[in-house]
C-alpha cells in the first residue's frame, strides 16, 4: 500500500483548527425529525459512541444528524459528515464515505479523494481532509471513520456498527 506523504506543519495547524472547531461546536448535533434510518456506532478502542439519524427521500439524504459522546476527532468527523451530505444522493454519500475512508487510512491524498466524488462534494473534502492527520495513528483512524460506518449501516438498514469490522 502506498502511503501518502506526511503533512506540512502549516497544514497540520489548519487541520487541528478545523477539528477543534467542529469538535467544540458540532453542527447537526440532534436527532433528525421523521428519520427513516438510525444506527449507532461504537469505537471501544477510544470510547466513542455516536448515533446517526437520516431522512432519505427518493434516494436523497434530505437530512443527516448525529448525537453521542466521543473524542474531538469522532465528533468533528460526524459534524463535517452531516454538513457535507445533506441534500446529497445515497450514491454520492457512499462515494464520499469511500474517499474519506481511503484518505484517513492514507491510501490516497486529498486530490485523489476529490477525484472519487461528485464536484459538489469536492469542496467538502477540503474540510474533511483535516481528518487525514489521523493516518499515522490506527486507533484515531477508527475515531474518524466511526460516524461514516454508522451512516453506511443506517443506509443499509442496520442499527449497530462497531469499528471491529
Ligand atoms: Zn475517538
Amino acid at each position: 500500500m502506498n502511503q501518502a506523504a506526511p503533512l506540512s506543519d502549516d497544514l497540520r495547524t489548519l487541520y487541528q483548527d478545523i477539528i477543534l472547531d467542529h469538535g467544540k461546536r458540532p453542527r447537526n448535533f440532534r436527532v433528525v425529525e421523521h428519520h427513516t434510518c438510525k444506527a449507532q456506532g461504537n469505537n471501544p478502542m477510544c470510547g466513542d459512541r455516536v448515533t446517526v439519524t437520516a431522512r432519505v427521500n427518493e434516494g436523497v439524504l434530505a437530512d443527516v444528524a448525529f448525537e453521542g459522546k466521543g473524542c474531538a476527532i469522532s465528533i468533528a468527523s460526524a459534524s463535517m459528515m452531516s454538513e457535507a451530505l445533506a441534500g446529497q444522493s445515497q450514491e454520492s454519500a457512499r462515494a464520499l464515505y469511500e474517499a474519506v475512508h481511503d484518505l484517513c487510512t492514507g491510501k490516497i491524498d486529498t486530490d485523489q479523494a476529490k477525484a472519487k466524488v461528485t464536484p459538489a462534494l469536492a469542496d467538502s473534502l477540503d474540510k474533511l481532509a483535516s481528518l487525514s492527520g489521523v493516518r499515522q495513528f490506527p486507533v484515531r483512524v477508527k475515531c474518524a471513520t466511526l460516524p461514516w460506518h454508522a451512516l453506511m449501516s443506517c443506509l443499509d438498514g442496520q442499527t449497530q456498527t462497531t469499528t471491529e469490522k
